[in-house]
C-alpha cells in the first residue's frame, strides 16, 4: 500500500470513529482531499485508494492539474479565495465553489457557468471568528446572499463553509465550530435549502464531525506535510 492509500485509509477511520462517537451514521460526513502543492501524480494515488473529491485553493495551480487528470472521475471544489478575474475559470474547471462571500462573485459564476454543465454547487463562505480582514461573510449577511444566490441560474445554493482560526483542544474546537452549526439551522430554518456545512480539516475533523460538520476538508493527513517553497 503506498503512504497516500495508507493515509487515506488512516482519515477515513478517524471519520468513522468521529461518526460513531457522536452518534451519526457515517454516510453523512464527504471528505473531501485537498490536493493544494501536490502534483498529478499525488492525486492519482489518493484516485486509486478510493478519493473522488478533490480541494483546491489556488486555481491556476488547479486547472494545470486537472488538465493532466483528465482521464479519472474527479470532482473539483474550489476552496481558495475567488477574485473577480478568476470566476470564469471557477465556473468552466470546478463542479463546486465553496468560497463565495460576495454576490458579485456569485453573479459571475452564473453568468460564466457554461451551459452544458450541471448547475454550478455554491457555498458560503462564513467568517464566523475573525477580523473583519478575513475572508467570508458575517453571519447577518449569510441570509442575504443566500436569497440572492437562490435567484441566480446556474447555481446550486448547497450550504456554508468556514475556516476558523485554529484553537487548542476538543471542547474550544467544537466550540467554534458550533457556531457554524447554529447559523446553518438558523439559515434552513429561514428557507435556505442547504445541505453542506463544510468544516474540519486535518487537526479538527473530530470536534467538526461532532459539531455538526457534512464535508471535511483534509489535506496534510492525506498527502502529508506541504512544501510551498516548491511553487
Ligand atoms: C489547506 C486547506 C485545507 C486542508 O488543511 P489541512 O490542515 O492540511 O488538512 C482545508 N480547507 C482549506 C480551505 C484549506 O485551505
Amino acid at each position: 500500500m503506498t503512504t497516500i492509500a495508507a493515509n487515506l485509509q488512516t482519515v477515513q477511520e478517524r471519520i468513522a470513529h468521529a461518526c460513531t462517537a457522536a452518534g451519526r451514521d457515517v454516510t453523512e460526513v464527504t471528505l473531501l482531499a485537498v490536493s493544494k502543492t501536490f502534483g498529478p501524480d499525488a492525486v492519482r494515488e489518493a484516485h486509486a485508494a478510493g478519493a473522488r473529491a478533490f480541494g483546491e485553493n489556488y486555481i491556476q495551480e488547479a486547472v494545470e492539474k486537472q488538465a493532466l487528470l483528465a482521464d479519472l472521475d474527479l470532482e473539483w471544489h474550489c476552496i481558495g479565495p475567488i477574485q473577480s478575474n478568476k470566476t470564469r475559470l471557477v465556473a468552466t474547471h470546478f463542479a463546486w465553489a465553496q468560497t463565495v462571500d460576495r454576490l458579485k462573485i456569485a453573479q459571475r459564476l452564473a453568468e460564466q457557468r457554461p451551459p452544458e454543465l450541471p448547475p454550478l454547487d455554491v457555498c458560503i463562505q462564513v467568517n464566523l471568528d475573525g477580523g473583519a480582514n478575513k475572508s467570508g461573510v458575517a453571519p447577518g449577511e449569510a441570509l442575504p446572499l443566500g436569497r440572492a444566490i437562490l435567484e441566480l441560474p446556474r447555481l446550486r445554493l448547497r450550504g456554508l463553509m468556514s475556516i476558523p482560526e485554529p484553537v487548542e483542544g476538543f471542547a474550544a474546537q467544537v466550540a467554534v465550530h458550533a457556531r457554524a452549526r447554529g447559523l446553518f439551522e438558523e439559515l434552513r430554518a429561514a428557507g435556505l435549502p442547504l445541505d453542506t456545512l463544510s468544516m474540519g480539516m486535518t487537526d479538527d475533523l473530530e470536534a467538526a464531525i461532532h459539531a455538526g460538520s457534512t464535508m471535511v476538508r483534509v489535506g496534510t493527513a492525506i498527502f502529508g506535510r506541504r512544501d510551498y517553497g516548491r511553487n
